[in-house]
């Protein structure tokens, strides 16, 4: 944001409720008067809420406002990994596709890699109209640098309304730079996207404080609007046999795939099951387990049933289970067909997590825990004398 702040000494007493109220450590006190320090300062003004004699002037430079009506189009940037596109970049489509005919807007795809031109035709029978694709051996491995260049000249030049991309990690670190460099609004983390056509907004809507409340988000008076989207939470794209769309591509000099950084190897890391985000069928174990060596109990029965193995944050805090497992608010978000969900309670930052499910199956010994209100099944007993019944029979059954 543009502006300026002034301090004015003769009304500033020392009395130093600025310097407690800037949450960025922008204002320190000298010979009794406040002084900002400008290469902080974020012109949040939050000091000059806190002042109470009136001793600073905080002034946005309304000069800097955008013409929004410039900006056409919903762009979802489309994750690549060795050349196969990632799926959350498909459940983009699908919900840019819905929002892009709302607004009567083009959706396009941005395709950034080496060597990956034939993708391109994937995405567009993914029923995006445009792709822009850039293809440079700089972008052959996700790099900071050279990505978030590249994004930020895109946008600066074919403005987009919208942009979307997937809540991981490459997502997450992406689109947070590029927001910063084109001075955009940015909701991470979304798990439900919907239109205001009258005013072009996005509404974008995450959970907040903790997960019990849901925050819509707007952003009225910058564009593009961006947000990151949960993996497993949006339909992906039906697949449109023979749509073409149309490719642009783009290139630049080689100043802009400069890296600051050097990628030296990539260790992918070892899932014994599985992927979560993946798997049909997932086995989750809590705090109701009751000790590490608990778990054995299920993954005896994530065996049986080809599943992967999830768990409460409880369970992971504890350390129990590795981190790569926790499923929720702050772990993944995971949509099998069949959740079987052992000694976990169901708070709701678990529930955010996982209550997509198609079957939800409970197993907890309080009749009373949240789990049952969203389970399919409830099972009330012991973890540890119904799972190895289960096991047992579904040996029995599937033969195994
Ligand atoms: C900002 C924030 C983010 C969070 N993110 C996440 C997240 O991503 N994922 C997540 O899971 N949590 C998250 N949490 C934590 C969440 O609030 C809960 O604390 C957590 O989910 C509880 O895990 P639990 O159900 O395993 O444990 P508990 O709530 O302690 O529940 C244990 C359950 O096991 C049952 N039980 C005990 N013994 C047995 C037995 N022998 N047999 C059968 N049942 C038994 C009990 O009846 C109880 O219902 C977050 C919290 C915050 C504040």
């Amino acid at each position: 944001m543009a502006g300026s702040i002034t301090i004015f000494l003769d009304k500033c007493t020392g009395c130093t409720l600025c310097v407690k109220a800037c949450p960025f450590g922008a204002i320190r006190m000298s010979d009794r008067k406040a002084v900002i320090d400008m290469a902080v300062c974020t012109l949040c003004g939050a000091c000059v809420s806190a002042c109470k004699f009136s001793a600073i002037e905080l002034k946005k430079d309304e000069g800097a406002k955008k013409d929004l009506s410039a900006y056409k189009d919903v762009w979802v940037f489309c994750e690549q990994k060795k050349g196969v596109i990632q799926s959350i970049s498909f459940e983009l489509l699908g919900e840019g596709r819905k929002l892009a005919d709302r607004l009567g807007v083009r959706l396009c795809a941005v395709l950034l890699g080496h060597g990956v031109e034939p993708l391109a035709g994937e995405l567009s029978e993914r029923g995006a109209d445009r792709v822009y694709l850039v293809d440079h051996p700089s972008l052959g491995s996700y790099q900071d640098d050279p990505y978030t260049e590249v994004l930020v000249k895109l946008a600066l030049e074919y403005r987009p309304e919208i942009i979307l991309c997937g809540a991981t990690t490459i997502g997450r670190s992406l689109v947070s730079r590029v927001a910063v460099r084109i001075d955009a609004g940015l909701t991470a983390d979304c798990t439900a996207l919907e239109i205001d056509e009258k005013e072009r907004l996005l509404l974008q809507t995450r959970p907040a404080f903790g997960g019990n409340i849901m925050a819509t988000i707007i952003t009225p008076n910058h564009r593009p609007q961006m947000a990151t989207v949960r993996h497993k939470v949006m339909k992906e794209a039906p697949t449109r046999k023979g749509h073409k769309a149309e490719i642009v591509r783009k290139d630049y000099t080689e100043e802009v795939f400069r890296s600051r950084t050097r990628l030296i190897d990539v260790i992918a890391e070892i899932e014994e099951t599985v992927n979560l985000a993946e798997a049909d069928i997932i086995v989750a174990g809590g705090r109701g387990m009751g000790s590490p060596g608990n778990f054995s109990v299920l993954q005896d029965l994530a065996k049986v049933l080809n599943a992967a193995l999830g768990a409460s944050r409880a369970a992971v805090d504890s350390d129990w289970i590795p981190y790569s497992h926790q499923v929720g608010q702050t772990g993944k978000t995971v949509c099998p067909k069949i959740y079987i969900a052992c000694g976990i309670s169901g708070q709701i930052q678990h529930l955010i997590g996982m209550q997509s499910s198609n079957i939800i199956v409970a197993v907890n010994k309080d009749p009373e825990a949240p789990i049952f209100k969203v389970a399919t099944y409830g099972i009330v007993g012991d973890v540890m004398d119904v799972v190895p019944a289960l096991t047992r029979e579904f040996k029995r059954i599937l033969k195994r």
